[in-house]
């Protein structure tokens, strides 16, 4: 069985959102020759993560709201490596897409190893088009699933239908089609997103 881990590496020099110095993971060891520690300094958005509604909702839930059943299943994987600047409603038609999918986007993103300002987000109507599916989560290969809209319509709207956000993976190796799915973000409370470790199985499907 063959495992693709879709997981960004964390370092300090990783690609960052907008190249923020402020994003920077701080990573600082200490040994007194026999013992080793090391303690690192992130935010909870560095590289592959969940977000949680508090992200952009005033006083919305916290990662706890986000249940493992959720983040432990199929998914699918749709190149949409033909679309230039957003995922639009119509780039999603042409998809198979049913009700309680995990979509896991493959752009141009996946081939960039630097922070792009033009990277590929998904449109407002995307968005919508996602709602009115009813999908349980969309994960995306860029760090942002949308990139500077006025009011972030994307992020609410598909929080306020509780569809999770997965976003940072790197799918480069990855072909469409039907994986199972581990998405294991680290149990942090109270917060707005958490790094996670993202596994595809190919091969295996879950009844
Ligand atoms: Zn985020």
């Amino acid at each position: 069985m063959k495992v693709y881990d879709v997981t960004a590496s964390i370092f300090e020099g990783m690609p960052v959102y907008k190249n923020k110095e402020e994003k920077q993971p701080k990573i600082s060891t200490q040994t007194n020759g026999h013992v080793t520690e090391s303690r690192i300094t992130m935010d909870v958005h560095t590289g592959t993560h969940v977000d949680s509604p508090l992200h952009m909702i005033n006083d919305a839930d916290t990662m706890e709201s986000i249940s493992i059943e959720d983040l432990v299943g199929n998914a699918k994987v749709i190149d949409l490596t033909n679309v230039k600047e957003s995922i639009s409603k119509e780039d999603l038609e042409k998809e198979e897409i049913e009700k309680n999918d995990f979509i896991l986007f493959k752009t141009q993103n996946s081939f960039e190893d630097e922070f792009n300002f033009d990277f590929i987000f998904l449109a407002e109507d995307g968005a919508k088009y996602l709602v009115e599916k009813g999908i349980r989560g969309v994960g995306t290969d860029a760090l942002g699933i949308e990139r500077s809209q006025q009011g972030h319509p994307t992020h609410r709207t598909l929080f306020e239908k509780e569809i999770i956000i997965m976003e940072g993976l790197r799918l480069k190796e990855v072909e469409a089609g039907e994986y199972f799915m581990v998405a294991a973000p680290i149990k942090l409370q109270g917060t707005d997103a958490a790094p996670a470790r993202v596994l595809l199985f190919e091969g295996l499907k879950q009844s």
